[in-house]
């Protein structure tokens, strides 16, 4: 290389004789034919013989400009253009019989291409692009080596989390209610987020009661709480307020405000509606830095368990999770982050990636980078195994296809099964739309946590 560098250098310093010289020897090869390549392309480097014999020059510097033509196909543009081009110049025939619609588009009236659409596109590119860690253990030793591998790329997926400060609690409000108290709390998450809890002790507990983490879906946590709901009206079986239900029948709650809603809010999202809420914001930033929505909104949660575990009244060994919709995203990622969670309940959001977020028009909020490039909800659900998992569907969600969920469900029975504990994985398929449902779940408390 130093060789031709110092060559290059003479030549460059010929002045416009040497490039006089460039283009006659240029107009020389194209004088040889009409079949002549460019350098780099067919036939390689021109050979002597190439050189015009009436150009009369010095033979060293002929033998330069030569050096010179041979080093431009290694490296220059010339190269490139022959490395772009080789694959169809070497497998097509020659195009001199037929029409060329790359180069020629005026020889043939071409018919419109259908697939125009990004969704086609995506459909495309999602059939070409199976997830890499999707389970298909056949022996506890695979399941746990594939548990490892999953568990690793999924933390990873869920983004950089917060430097962790030390646990403070604010105590904000306190209003009873007829069977619970409940307190409004702040817990510092971060060293610049306070993370607002509503926090339900029932009346009267003897011992420590299980823990029940609850998490709020695109309404925000209002109706969550059923603060308008009337003590001894008949309860509807499908209600939204399961943290406050779950206070009623002796087990303790928390509520976190999910980060970006209500109170938290900060640009109000332009489909918000009259609720407080920014996922975009929250999504935009979060992965600007590096994190993602799900975590960061994970480990407020992560935290909230922190405090769980600082009160008297509360057995940190039954933490449990429950989530509806946006809740029940996180619920499908918080007890892989904290295996502080004992027991699982989530519900409408449980179907597939593929035909759920991936299908349709979600918050972008629900968007994981990169998970369905590894495993798909049901690889994801199977890693809370062999924790009591409870999968809540409405059979007439359209945001969480049953179809997707049955198929879903069979993967983790197999799961569950190879596990051992078959009777940890259940589900209430319930003939409703995207709605919580308590059709099952104080029968499945009681089963694993005992009360
Ligand atoms: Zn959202």
């Amino acid at each position: 290389m130093a060789g031709v560098e110092r060559l290059e250098t003479v030549f460059e310093s010929g002045g416009n004789v040497m490039r006089v010289l460039l283009v006659l020897l240029l107009i020389g090869f194209a004088g040889c034919g009409g079949n002549a390549s460019p350098p780099g392309e067919g036939e390689g480097p021109p050979t002597p013989r190439d050189t015009p014999a009436n150009i009369d020059e010095p033979t060293v510097e002929a033998a330069e400009a030569d050096l010179k033509q041979k080093a431009v196909p290694k490296s220059g543009p010339a190269s490139e253009v022959a490395t772009s081009k080789s694959p169809s110049s070497q497998s097509e025939p020659d195009s001199g019989s037929q029409p060329d619609s790359n180069r020629d588009p005026s020889t043939a009236a071409s018919e419109k291409p259908t697939q125009t659409g990004v969704e086609t596109s995506f459909r495309g590119l999602a059939d070409s692009t199976p997830p890499e860690l999707a389970w298909k253990a056949t022996t506890i030793e695979e399941h746990n080596a594939w548990h490892t591998a999953f568990q690793t790329k999924m933390i990873e997926v869920l983004g950089r989390m917060p430097d962790r400060v030390p646990l403070k609690v604010k105590w904000i409000e306190k209003k009873q209610f007829e069977t619970f108290t409940r307190h409004k709390i702040y817990i510092q998450t971060e060293r610049t987020y306070w993370c607002p809890v509503y926090f339900l002790v029932p009346h009267e507990l003897k011992e420590r009661a299980p823990a029940i983490v609850c998490l709020h879906g695109h309404d925000g946590v209002v109706p969550y709480l059923g603060e308008g709901r009337k003590s001894g009206e008949p309860r509807p079986v499908l209600a939204r307020d399961f943290a406050r239900f779950f206070a009623e029948h002796g087990y303790v709650t928390a509520v976190p405000i999910v980060r970006g809603w209500n109170e938290t809010a900060g640009y109000q999202d332009p489909q918000g509606g009259s609720v407080k809420r920014s996922c975009q914001h929250v999504t935009m930033n979060s992965v600007l830095l590096g994190m993602s929505p799900a975590g960061l909104r994970c480990w407020d949660a992560m935290r909230v368990i922190d405090f769980l575990e600082t009160q008297d009244m509360v057995d940190s060994k039954r933490i449990g999770l429950a989530g509806l919709s946006g809740g029940g995203t996180l619920s499908l990622y918080l007890p892989i982050l904290d295996q502080r969670v004992k027991l699982v309940m989530l519900a409408g959001i449980f179907s597939s990636y593929r035909n759920s977020f991936f299908a349709m028009n979600h918050c972008i909020c629900n968007c994981l980078p990169g998970v369905m490039q590894y495993g798909e909800m049901s690889d994801v659900v199977s890693l809370h195994a062999p924790r009591p998992v409870l999968l809540i569907n409405g059979m007439r969600d359209e945001s969480a296809p049953i179809a997707d969920a049955r198929q879903g469900l069979e993967q983790l029975k197999r799961v569950y099964t190879l596990l051992g504990v078959p009777e940890r994985i259940e589900a209430d398929f319930f003939d409703g739309p995207h709605e919580w449902s308590n059709g099952k779940t104080l029968e499945f408390l009681a089963k694993h946590f005992g009360k």
